[in-house]
C-alpha cells in the first residue's frame, strides 16, 4: 500500500531514518532488496541503494536500470571496486566470485557513505556480505541489518551450523528438526572450500546485527520463526522479522504473454529453475520428454548456462532434440532467456510451478497461490523444499537428482509427478489457504506488514 500523504510529509520529518542498501550479487538477491528498498521509500524512509558494475548478468544489468528509473527517489550510490585477482579462489562461479570481490573493497564504505546526505540510519545487508561489512559499518557508528533472502528454516542452519560440533553429517536444529547431511549444501561438506568459511563467518556474525529481516510469514514459517526469536536455535540472536511475502517493485508493464491468455484456467504449469541454476543437456532433454508425457500444458523457460549471457548462444533445438517443438506446439511454450516470472505466476492460466526451490520464488508462489513441485538443485534450496512440503505448498521429490549428482531424472517419472502435481485437490485447498494468509500477513495490520513498522520504528529511535 502505498501512503501518499506520509510521502509527502517525508522529506520534511527530520527523524526519518536513512538507510543504505547493500545486495549480493545475482537475481536472487537483487530483486528482494529492490523490493525491501521500494517499500521503505514508499513509507516514507530516505534511501540510497549501493550498486556495482559491471553486474554479473544481463538480467541484473536491465533489472538495476529499470528500478532507478521507477523510483526516482531512491538515490544511487555506485560503488567502485578494487581490482580484484580471482585466481587464488577454489571457486570458478562468477557469482561467488563477485561476492568475494565486493567483499575485499568492504574497506571503501565508509567514505562511500559519507560522501551522502543527510547522515546514514542503517545499513541494510545481504547475508553473504555480513561477515565483511558490519564490522565496518560499526567502526563508523552505523548499525546493520541483514536482509535475509532465503527462508528462515536456512537461517537456523545458518545461525547452528557454526555451533554444531559434529561435522557434517545430519544433525538436529534446536528446537526444530532434523537435518539430513543430503540436505546441507554441498561446498559445506568440505571445511575447507570457501563457501564453508564464509557461512560459518557469517554465521557467527549474526549476533553482531541489530535485526534480521527475512522475506517470509507466519503462516508459512511458524516453527523456524518461534524456534528463532525464542533463543532456541541459538542463544543471542538480534530480532528477527518476517516482512514476507515482499511485493515486487513496481517496474511499469510486466511483458505479457500472449500465449498465455489462450490458455484454460489452471491448466498450465510454469517450469523455471530461477536465474543461476542451469542444467545438463542430459536431464534437459528428459525433462522435456516428461513434460511432453505429462498430458498437461507447460511455459518452460529452459536455462543450460549459469550466466544469461552465454545462454544466448545455445539454440533451443539443439538442446531439446531434433522436432521436440514441433510435437509439443499445442499445449507447450519452450523459452530461453528472462522471463517476468511474477507476471507468470499471477496469471490465471497457471496451475502449478516445477521450482528448484530458490526461495524467492517459493515466496511468489506463496504469493500467488500456485502449488510448487520441488526439485531442489543445490545451496540452500533442500532447506527450502522443506518449508514448502511442511506448509502445504506444494510437493518434494526427495529422491531427484541434485548437485554433484550425476544421475539423470528419467522423463517418465517426471511425467507422473507433474499431473500429481496439477491433480491433487488437497494441494490446491492447502495452497489457497496459504495465499489468503500471505495477503492477510502483508497488510498494515498483518504479522509482516507489523513486522516493517516495527523495523522502521528501530531506526526512529536512534
Ligand atoms: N526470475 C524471473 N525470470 C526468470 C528467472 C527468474 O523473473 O526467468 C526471478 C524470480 O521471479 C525470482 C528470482 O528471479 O524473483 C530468482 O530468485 P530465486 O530465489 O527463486 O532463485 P535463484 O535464481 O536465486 O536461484
Ligand atoms: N548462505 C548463507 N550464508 C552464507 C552463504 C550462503 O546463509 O554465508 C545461504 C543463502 O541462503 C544462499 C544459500 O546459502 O541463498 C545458497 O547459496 P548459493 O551459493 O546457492 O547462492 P545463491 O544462489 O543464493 O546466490
Amino acid at each position: 500500500s502505498t501512503l501518499p500523504l506520509r510521502e509527502m510529509s517525508a522529506s520534511s520529518d527530520r527523524k526519518n531514518p536513512h538507510i543504505a542498501f547493500l545486495p549480493s550479487a545475482g537475481m536472487g538477491h537483487l530483486k528482494p532488496f529492490c523490493s525491501l528498498a521500494a517499500a521503505l521509500s514508499e513509507r516514507g524512509c530516505d534511501v540510497s541503494f549501493i550498486t556495482v558494475h559491471p553486474t554479473v548478468s544481463a538480467a541484473e544489468s536491465c533489472y538495476v536500470s529499470d528500478f532507478f528509473a521507477a523510483f526516482p527517489r531512491i538515490r544511487r550510490l555506485d560503488f567502485d571496486l578494487v581490482a580484484f585477482d580471482p585466481s587464488g579462489i577454489a571457486s570458478t562461479d562468477p557469482f561467488f566470485l563477485r561476492v568475494e570481490a565486493i567483499g575485499r573493497s568492504a574497506h571503501l564504505l565508509p567514505a562511500l557513505l559519507a560522501a551522502s546526505s543527510p547522515p546514514f540510519s542503517a545499513l541494510v545487508i545481504d547475508i553473504f556480505l555480513a561477515s565483511t561489512f558490519i564490522p565496518i559499518a560499526a567502526g563508523i557508528g552505523l548499525p546493520s541489518y541483514i536482509q535475509f533472502i532465503s527462508s528462515a528454516a536456512m537461517l537456523s542452519l545458518l545461525a547452528y551450523f557454526p555451533t554444531c560440533s559434529v561435522g557434517v553429517s545430519d544433525f538436529d536444529i534446536p528446537g526444530l528438526w532434523r537435518v539430513p547431511k543430503a540436505s546441507i549444501p554441498r561446498a559445506l561438506h568440505n571445511p575447507s572450500h570457501p563457501f564453508t568459511t564464509q557461512f560459518v563467518e557469517n554465521g557467527r556474525i549474526l549476533a553482531k546485527a541489530s535485526g534480521i529481516l527475512v522475506n517470509t510469514f507466519e503462516a508459512l514459517e511458524p516453527e523456524s520463526l518461534a524456534a528463532l526469536n525464542r533463543g532456541k536455535v541459538v542463544p543471542g540472536l538480534p530480532p528477527v522479522i518476517a516482512i514476507g511475502p515482499l511485493q515486487a517493485a513496481s517496474l511499469g508493464e510486466g511483458s505479457p504473454l500472449p500465449w498465455l491468455h489462450g490458455q484454460p484456467a489452471r491448466s498450465v504449469v510454469y517450469v523455471c529453475f530461477g536465474n543461476r541454476t542451469a542444467m545438463s543437456k542430459e536431464q534437459i532433454r528428459e525433462l522435456g520428454i516428461g513434460l511432453e508425457k505429462s498430458g498437461c500444458r507447460f511455459l518452460w523457460v529452459v536455462k543450460s548456462k549459469i550466466v544469461d549471457r552465454e545462454d544466448g548462444e545455445v539454440e533451443l533445438e539443439g538442446l531439446l532434440g531434433e522436432g521436440y517443438l514441433g510435437r509439443v506446439k499445442d499445449r507447450g511454450l519452450v523459452m530461453k532467456g528472462w522471463v517476468d516470472q511474477e507476471e507468470i505466476l499471477r496469471h490465471r492460466t497457471i496451475g502449478g510451478f516445477l521450482s528448484h526451490c530458490g526461495w524467492n520464488s517459493v515466496s511468489e508462489a506463496a504469493l500467488h497461490g500456485v502449488p510448487v513441485l520441488g526439485w531442489p538443485r543445490g545451496g540452500d534450496q533442500r532447506a527450502n523444499a522443506e518449508v514448502v512440503a511442511r506448509s502445504g505448498l506444494g510437493i518434494w521429490v526427495k529422491e531427484w537428482s541434485w548437485e554433484g549428482e550425476e544421475d539423470v531424472v528419467m522423463g517418465e517419472e517426471i511425467g507422473k509427478r507433474v499431473r500429481q502435481l496439477m491433480e491433487d485437490k488437497d494441494l490446491q485447498a492447502s495452497v489457497a489457504r496459504l495465499k489468503e494468509e500471505a495477503v492477510k500477513a502483508v497488510a498494515e495490520n498483518g504479522s509482516s506488514g507489523k513486522g516493517l513498522a516495527e523495523f522502521i520504528g528501530m531506526l526512529k529511535m536512534r
